[in-house]
């Protein structure tokens, strides 16, 4: 009995010396730097066809069936949103891929936050439009430049990888439909995504740092909030991996 009571005793202490470990201590300047925000304000931007969100604790879920709301010459031409490529590429050529439904899941925190160790960005989806559709980096298969790929872009600059659509670049049916400055999506660490202006000035590369973000108040976060910008030159939307910690993507 004496034993366990000393046990216990270890166990009560060990506890309270690890608690007090992860007290904040404000005179560290590498905590004073980490903002954290809160992006529940702009959950309801997200409208789609099947598509839906759940919020549990301090997460979103995404559910997202990655089916665009607008036209695009690789819907099945039996659909009412299919339509022949009218865009303005010369040099444009339809690949072989398709728009089906996907089951994809994406679960981030509401909570972003600044990561110690910035991860790369993978190669399939790394966050979701407002619309459903999923974002991909600035590389095709095989991590090679888009250099290639961009010319079976749509007219709306997406395209499918087998029936997975994706925007690489600017979504141009939700930057015509809600605004060249406005919210376009979030990145899987819960960062949010911006079109190519802000304030009415076009962003480029150098107004923004190595990850394609800055820390600015937006109309939805008029706090400010760090955010990523899709500009109109490579990297187009993310640059040198996230800038927050990846949630977890499932297809
Ligand atoms: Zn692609
Ligand atoms: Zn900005």
């Amino acid at each position: 009995m004496k034993k366990l009571k000393y046990i216990s005793f270890l166990v009560i202490l060990i506890l309270t010396v690890s608690c007090s470990n992860d007290e904040v201590k404000t005179d560290d300047p590498e905590i004073i730097n980490k903002t954290t925000y809160d992006i529940s304000p702009i959950l309801t931007k997200f409208v789609g066809t099947g598509l839906s969100y759940e919020v549990n604790g301090n997460n979103v879920t995404f559910t997202t069936q990655d089916l665009p709301d607008h036209t695009s010459p690789y819907w099945p031409t039996d659909n009412t949103l299919y339509e022949e490529y009218n865009g303005t590429n010369a040099d444009w050529r339809q690949n072989p891929g398709s728009i089906g439904a996907q089951n994809i899941v994406l679960t981030m925190t509401l909570n972003p936050a600044e990561a110690t160790n910035h991860q790369a960005t993978g190669l399939g989806p790394i966050g979701i439009a407002r619309n459903g559709v999923v974002f991909f980096n600035q590389y095709a298969a095989g991590n090679e430049p888009l250099t290639g790929e961009i010319n079976s872009f749509d007219q709306w600059l997406g395209h499918p990888a087998m029936t997975t659509y994706h925007y690489h670049i600017e979504p141009t049916w939700l930057t015509k439909t809600y605004g060249n400055d406005a919210f376009l999506g979030l990145l899987s660490d819960g960062f949010p995504v911006y079109g190519p202006v802000e304030d009415g000035k076009t962003i480029t590369n150098s107004d923004l740092d190595s990850y394609h973000g800055h820390v600015g108040a937006t109309t939805d976060f008029p706090n400010g909030i760090y955010h990523y910008h899709i500009t109109g030159e490579d990297p187009y939307l993310n640059g040198n991996g996230y800038y927050g910690t990846p949630g977890n993507i499932t297809r």
